[in-house]
C-alpha cells in the first residue's frame, strides 16, 4: 500500500516529463534531423542524473545515435543487480492527415495521452524513472539502465553488448519495450518469434509479347510465381512448408474479437489457419507476400509477362533455429517447378526468435510484482514481433533472467497514427518495477545466486 502511495505521488511529475519528451520528434530515420534526437538524450540524461544515477555514461558506436548508460551500485555486495532497457527514439508519425492532433503535441484524450513515441517507448523509459524516484534513487538491488536512441531505425546496438559483456553483466532484466495484451490485464511477453526474409523471381521470356499471338504457349511469369506462391497454405490457410515447428501455445491470447478488431480485418473476411489464435500468431510460423513486381494494373499492356518477383516475410518458432527455418522455405520454393518452369530464390536477412526461461527467481519476483500492481495473475504472451537487441543482452549476459513487460498495450496504435498511452498503465507500471527489485532483492538474499557470489 505504502508502494502505491509513493508512486500515485509520483505520478503528475511523471506526466509531465513524459510530455515533455514526447514533445521532442526524436525520429532516428535518415532524412530527419538529428537536433532532436540529440534534445531527448539531453533531456533523459538530466532526468536520470537528477532521480539519483551517480554514473551516467554516454556510449557512442558507429552509425547509430548515442546510448545512455547509467549505474547504481548494489546497496550491498549481496545484492543483486538488474539492467532496464529502452529507448527514447521513434518512428515517424507517417501521414500526419491520420492524427486526430499533432504527432509532437502530447495531447491528452480519456485516461491518458497521445502523441507518436508516447507508448513506444517514451512511457516506458518514464517508468524506469519513476521506479528509481520511488527509492530516491536508492533501490534495493543494483542497477544498469540502457536506453538506446535509434531501436526504431536498424541500430548498430543490436550487436554491441556481447562484445562488452562486463558492462551489461547482470543478474536479470527488464526489456520495457512493450507492455500488456490489453489494458490491465498483466502481461509477461516470454517469447518471441523469430524473421527471415525470401525473395523469389521467376524470368520465362526476354521481352513482353502479345498476348494474343503468343499466349496460350508461351509462359508467364506471374502465372508461374502465383502458382508457387500457392503452394505455401494449404486450403485452410495454415503454413504448407515442411520442416517449419508448430507447437499448441500455452500462455494467454486474444480472443477472436479483439484479434479481428486489432487487425481491422473487414466483416465477412474469416481468419486464416487452425487451432489457437496464440499458436498462429506466437507458436507456429507463418509466411506473408510482403512485396510482389509485376505490370501494374494501370499501366498493363495486353502482353504475356516475361518477369515477376515476390519478397516474403517468414516469421518462426520461437526456438527453432533461423538458419534451419530460412532453409525449410528456400528449399520448399527451390523443389518447384510451377509448369516446369525453375524459381530463382534467394534467402536475405533472418534473425533468431527468443523464448525466456521462466522457472527463476526473478521470474518469481515479476509475477508477484504484475500482481500486486494489477490485482490479478500475469498473463504469459509472445508477440510476433522481433526485438534484436533481446538477443545481443542475452548473450551478453547468459546467466540473467530476461523479463519483457511495460506500459504500452496491444490498443496504443504502436507505430500507426493517434498512437495514445493510458495513465493507468504507465502508473501500474511503475508499481509493478518498484514492487519488482523490492521481491528480487528480498528473495535473491540467501539464495543460490548470492550464494554462487559469495563462493
Ligand atoms: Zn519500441
Amino acid at each position: 500500500m505504502k508502494l502505491e502511495a509513493t508512486v500515485d505521488d509520483l505520478m503528475d511529475t511523471l506526466r509531465a516529463d513524459l510530455e515533455r519528451l514526447a514533445a521532442i520528434p526524436s525520429i532516428a530515420f535518415p532524412g530527419f534531423p538529428a537536433a532532436p534526437v540529440q534534445e531527448a538524450h539531453d533531456l533523459l540524461v538530466e532526468l536520470l542524473r537528477g532521480a539519483g544515477v551517480p554514473t551516467v555514461e554516454r556510449l557512442d558506436l558507429p552509425d547509430t545515435s548515442p546510448v545512455i548508460y547509467g549505474e547504481i551500485p548494489p546497496p550491498t555486495p549481496d545484492a543483486p543487480t538488474v539492467l532496464l532497457y529502452g529507448h527514447y527514439d521513434v518512428q515517424p508519425p507517417g501521414d500526419e492527415s491520420l492524427w486526430k492532433s499533432p504527432p509532437f503535441e502530447p495531447t491528452p484524450i480519456e485516461g491518458g495521452l497521445r502523441a507518436r513515441g508516447i507508448a513506444d517507448d517514451k512511457s516506458n523509459v518514464i517508468a524506469h524513472l519513476g521506479m528509481l524516484r520511488a527509492y530516491g534513487g536508492r533501490p534495493p538491488v543494483g542497477i544498469k539502465i540502457v536506453i538506446e536512441g535509434q531501436e526504431e531505425y536498424g541500430s548498430a546496438f543490436d550487436d554491441y553488448p556481447p562484445t562488452d559483456p562486463e558492462r551489461f553483466a547482470c543478474d536479470a532484466m527488464v526489456v520495457a519495450d512493450l507492455g500488456n495484451l490489453r489494458p490491465g490485464t498483466p502481461t509477461l511477453t516470454t517469447a518471441l518469434r523469430g524473421a527471415s526474409e525470401v525473395v523469389v523471381e521467376v524470368r520465362t521470356l526476354d521481352e513482353p509479347r502479345h498476348s494474343g499471338e503468343f499466349g496460350g504457349a508461351a509462359p508467364d511469369a506471374l502465372l508461374v510465381l502465383l502458382k508457387a506462391l500457392a503452394t505455401l497454405h494449404d486450403v485452410h490457410g495454415d503454413v504448407a512448408v515442411e520442416g517449419l515447428r508448430r507447437e499448441d501455445w500455452s500462455g494467454t491470447s486474444y480472443t477472436e474479437e479483439e484479434f479481428r478488431s486489432l487487425a481491422g480485418v473487414r466483416e465477412g473476411v474469416p481468419l486464416i489457419g487452425s487451432g489457437s489464435l496464440g499458436e498462429r500468431l506466437w507458436s507456429g510460423p507463418a509466411i506473408t507476400v510482403i512485396g510482389l513486381d509485376a505490370p501494374s494494373v494501370e499501366h498493363a499492356a495486353s502482353a504475356v509477362v516475361p518477369y515477376a518477383r515476390a519478397k516474403l516475410n517468414l516469421r518462426f518458432h520461437p526456438r527453432q533455429d533461423a538458419k534451419e527455418a530460412q532453409a525449410k522455405l528456400v528449399d520448399h520454393l527451390r523443389s518447384l517447378t510451377p509448369f516446369g518452369v525453375p524459381l530463382t530464390v534467394t534467402p536475405g536477412d533472418t534473425g533468431p526468435g527468443y523464448e525466456a526461461p521462466t522457472g527463476g527467481p526473478a521470474y518469481r519476483a515479476a509475477r508477484a510484482a504484475l500482481k500486486e500492481a494489477w490485482g490479478e495473475d500475469a498473463s504469459f504472451v509472445a508477440t510476433g514481433g522481433s526485438i534484436p537487441l533481446v538477443n545481443g543482452l542475452a548473450k551478453a549476459a547468459p546467466g540473467a533472467e530476461v523479463l519483457l513487460f511495460g506500459a504500452q498495450d496491444s490498443m496504443c496504435n504502436l507505430h500507426a497514427p493517434n498512437e495514445r498511452v493510458l495513465f493507468s498503465e504507465l502508473r501500474n507500471t511503475v508499481v509493478a518495477m518498484a514492487a519488482f527489485v523490492r521481491e528480487y532483492a528480498a528473495d535473491f538474499e540467501g539464495s543460490d545466486g548470492a550464494t554462487e557470489r559469495r563462493a
